[in-house]
Formats: C-alpha cells, structure tokens, sequence
C-alpha cells in the first residue's frame, strides 16, 4: 500500500464522493483505484473504495489568470496543487459517513483493487480489458448470460472500427477462455456484418500484433491469436458455370453462400415470408399461401439433394411405407396400408428385422409380378470374410449383419446401386434416366465422405467414442474409426427400462465419457436421465428417423458429421 495523498478539507467530502490532495511525489490518473479507512466512534474502521474520475492541478492563492506572468516572474508566491475527485465504489461495512479530512488515502492494489470494483464477489468474470494502469478488468458474467441480466452497450467514436474491435475482443475473451466451462459447447455468438469485408478474416492471425501488444492477452490470461471456430455466411452469386458462391470480393474459400434451394424453399414453408400478410389468420392470402405450401411440400417429398425441384413428370411416384419421422422397429403395417401396397410395382426394404414385421406383409399383399428387395440382401457383407471376386458374396443378411448399414457412406453407395439395378429392371425405358440419377447421386455423396472425413479429422483418437440410444452405429463406427462405447437399450422397440437406465448411468461413468447421444425420434427423457445421473451432455445424432430440419440422407449425415465435431473435438 502506498499513500499518495490526503482527503482535502476544503472542499466537502461526502460518503459517495470526496476529494484527494495528491501528494507533491506522488499522482493519480483516471481510473485509479483508492481507498481510505476512516475510524468512526463507536463502530471501528470503516473503508472507502473508489475510482478517480477527475484529476485538477491550479496555483493555490492565485486569484486571476493573470497571475501566472507574476508567478512566472517570481513576484507572487504561490504553490502548485493537484487535486483528484473520488467517486466510491464500495463502502465496508457499509457505514455510509464521509471519509475524515487529512486522513491517508492510498492506491488500492491487489485485494483491495479486487475488493474496490466487486472482483472478489463474482463467481464467474469474464475479461473486459485493461485499465489505463495496466490492470485487468473484470465483468461479472450473470450479467451478461442472462443469468441476471444479458447487456452490454460499446460506446465511441464513430466510423473508426473501435467499438467493433471491442466487440469482437469481447466474444474472443468469451470463447477462449474456461468462463463458459459447461455452456462452451452449446455457445455461439451470430455476428451480423453490414460494411467492408474486414470481419471475413476472424479467423486467421494478426500479422501486426506487437509482442507489447500480445503481452497483454496474458495479463488477461487469455491465449493469444485468431478465432479458433467460426464459420461464415455470405450472400450469393453464380460462378460462371452457374453455381452458388458467395458473392464477396476479399475472399471465397472458408466462405459458405447463403441462400435458400427451390427444394428447401418448397419443403421449409418458405412461402409465408414473401408475403406480409401471410401470417395472419383472419387475412384471405394466409389460408392461400399455406394451401400452397402444403402442395409444395408434398410434390417435393422425397426430392433428394438436388439443386432444382421436379413437380410431376416424373418416371417414378415414391411412396413411403413407414414415414419419415416414424420408428421403424415399431411400426406395424395395418389395414391402411393395403392398398399403397397392392399398387406396388418394385418394394425396397432394408431387412435384416429393422422393420420388424413388414416382410410378411409385402409377401401378402404386394400384386403379382412385383418385384421385392431387400437391401440386406443385394450388399455384400461388409463384417464377412468375402470369397474371391468370382465368387457370389456373403450377403449381409447371410452374415447376420447389424441392421443400420446406411450410416456407414461406403455401403449407402450400394443401396443406391442396387436401387438403380431394380429400377432398370423393372422399368427398362428409363434406364439413361435412373444411370443418369444414379451417378449425379453417388456424385453427391462423394462430396458428403469428403464433408464428414473433414469434420471428423480434428476428432482425437481418445474422443472418437459414441454413447448412444440403441446399438445403431456399428458400421459407422467400423468405417469411420470410432468406438462404440456403448448403448442405453438392446431393444428399441420399447421404452428403456429403470434398470436399463440405472446400468447405461454406470457404464456412461465408469467409461469416461464426457458426453452422449441420443437419437432424433427417439425417446430423448431416457437418455437425459442417463446424462443427468452421469453428469455428461447430451448431443443428437440421426440415425433411422430424420425430422423437417434435415429431411434426406444427405442433410442428415451432414448434420451428424457437424455435430460429432461439435461435441466431440475438444
Ligand atoms: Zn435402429
């Protein structure tokens, strides 16, 4: 503690402000911190914590602006005084007296610099910067997560990227230290971008970064560099062959354009937004623009991937028998049913008893000289030793194969094939039609390998372990190098059982997993007990069900590849 001066008696102090007579070896500068302990009768000492706000220096018994020629010339004897005004931030206890004339007023430092602004009360603070001394500052992070309040408000000069640079300062401080802990991984900041192209490189080095500079990232305790994990959003143009690119000039690779395909347009019920009165009831246009949408969606359902929409004219009408958010190793196939089936001219099914009973079904009820295929039997088995290539394979069902081949992209590839296979045969007239869909798709999914090996390649070998609801990830798991660490149920076509509960909470812990999956569709209250009881997160996979936020294999294994990346990297 050093003093640098003593409260002033000739101006008032007051219990939330007071003057400092600076001492002539010392200074204060905005922004310090003082504090001064008066003892007061009766109640022992009490201490005023307070930051300078106003610094003033003046001759003391000078009384015209012109005096200071006659001081100059050393005919009038003056001194020279500095003064700083106070304004408390903290009394303890808090007895609200004024600190004492003449009593010794030091700079705060350490503790009681923390205790002056509440450091020591925050549980969680997050780094606002530095003061002008060169001492961190800290804000208390409730008030900014929500928890009791969720503003901040940056205030400067215009025009000059200060209060941007500031912002972005802040969020940098956010996601790269610990203060987050448990809310890091479902944290993200949007920032919206409205001038220049500058912010498009978040996330790569400042090559102008001065070691003094970088110095002070650690006074923060804060690792020094670019944003870690961004990505970023641009709006549209076409290159010349026609396809979307962002429309920026800076900078095009790492950057994602933003917009909308007619399939997803048709299949989001985007409609609504091109009109303002879309969304209210008692107007004509909104009964009309959800009749349209509803024929929107439904003449593109089932439209995969593609960049264009086809409504009719198309060789083939695709029904589903079990619906897209539907579990089917519960479904049940009933009277309804009939008559979908009996139209039937080609029935693919995955087989190896993921749809339960439906075989029988089909056999029943599919109209003679319709074709029936079982994917489980047209894949080769991917876990048999295969015999020599001119040689008939062991099929994945003759293997006894896990059921959910599809996960794995390799063997969606086969899928794909032997659906083009059964296409041609039963409709011989389409076949440059279905080869020509056929490679456009395999296309595609190539694409996807690429998307899903590049999310999972920051993925270390410790963390590439899954948790999930039933035992669906096996091939997965084979293909992309990552254990199954376990499941909660051996039976989805039921409710977990307590017990079954009770032991995936004790498998969870004595793996060491820091997190699990459910799956989309399936019963999520389950696998929150299991994460509760565990204390682990929860993260989505799809795996036989899909849902309107991503509607086609492709979305889906997209949205799983982003996820495991998410949840899985650090
Ligand atoms: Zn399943």
């Amino acid at each position: 503690m050093t003093d640098v001066g003593r409260v002033i008696g000739t101006r008032d102090s007051q219990p939330l402000e007071f003057w400092v007579g600076v001492a002539p070896e010392s200074y204060l500068q905005l922004d310090d911190v003082v504090a001064v302990t008066s003892a007061v009768p009766e109640r022992g000492d009490v201490t005023l914590y307070g930051l300078v706000d106003d610094v003033r220096a003046f001759y003391e018994g000078a009384k015209f602006d012109s005096d200071v020629f006659r001081v100059q010339e050393g005919v009038l004897p003056v001194d020279v005084a500095t003064v700083a005004h106070v304004s408390v931030t903290r009394v303890e206890p808090e007895l609200f007296v004024p600190p004492r004339p003449g009593q010794a007023v030091r700079r705060a430092t350490g503790e009681e610099r923390d205790q002056a602004l509440y450091f020591d009360r925050m549980e969680r603070r997050f780094a606002v910067g530095l003061a002008r001394d060169g001492e961190p500052l800290w804000g208390n992070l409730e008030f900014l997560d929500g928890t009791r309040g969720a503003h901040v408000n940056i205030s400067g000069v215009s025009g000059v990227a200060t209060k941007t640079s500031y912002a972005l300062f802040l969020l940098y401080g956010l996601f790269h230290s610990d203060v987050l802990r448990e809310d890091r991984t479902n944290s993200r900041a949007i920032i919206f971008n409205v001038k220049g192209e500058d912010l498009l490189f978040l996330d790569k080095p400042n090559a102008r970064l001065s070691a003094e500079e970088s110095a002070k990232y650690a006074a923060l305790g804060l690792p020094e560099g670019h944003f870690q994990d961004i990505s970023m959003w641009a709006p549209t143009s076409r290159n010349p062959i026609g396809e979307p690119v962002p429309d920026t000039g800076s900078r095009q690779e790492g950057v994602t354009p933003y917009f909308w395909s007619l399939r997803q347009f048709c299949q989001d019920h985007l409609l609504r937004f091109l009109f303002a009165e879309a969304d209210s009831e008692s107007s004509q246009i909104g009964f009309a623009v959800s009749v349209a949408e509803r024929y929107l969606e439904r003449a593109t359902e089932g439209q995969r991937g593609r960049g264009w929409v086809e409504i009719g004219g198309e060789r083939v009408t695709v029904d589903a028998l079990i619906p897209w958010d539907t579990n089917p190793h519960t479904f049940q196939p009933g009277e309804e049913h009939v008559a979908l089936v009996s139209q039937a001219r080609l029935i693919l099914f995955n087989g190896l008893d993921l749809e339960g009973s439906v075989r029988p079904f089909f056999v029943e009820h599919a109209p003679a000289g319709s074709q029936l295929i079982t994917y489980a039997r047209s894949i080769p088995s991917p876990t048999a030793n295969q015999p020599p290539a001119d040689q008939p394979p062991v099929t994945a069902q003759a293997a006894g194969d896990e059921a959910h081949m599809w996960l794995d992209i390799d063997l969606a590839r086969v899928y794909i094939a032997a659906t083009e296979d059964s296409l041609e045969i039963v409709d011989s007239d389409g076949i440059p039609t279905y080869r020509e869909n056929a490679k456009a798709y395999l296309t595609e999914l190539d694409a996807l390998q690429r998307e899903l090996e590049d999310e999972l390649r920051p993925i270390i070998q410790q963390q590439r372990r899954l948790f999930t609801y039933h035992d669906s990830f096996r091939h997965f798991a084979r293909r992309y190098e990552v254990e199954v660490a376990g499941s909660l149920t051996a039976d989805p076509a039921r409710q977990p059982t307590d017990e079954e509960v009770a032991q995936a909470t004790l498998d969870v812990k004595d793996a060491g997993l820091r997190v699990i999956f459910r799956e989309r569709g399936f019963d999520k209250d389950a696998i929150e007990r299991v994460a509760d009881g565990a204390d682990v997160k929860v993260c989505a996979l799809y795996s036989d069900m899909v849902d309107g936020k991503a509607n086609t294999y492709i979305d889906m294994m997209s949205a799983n590849a982003q996820e495991l990346n998410r949840c899985l990297r650090f």
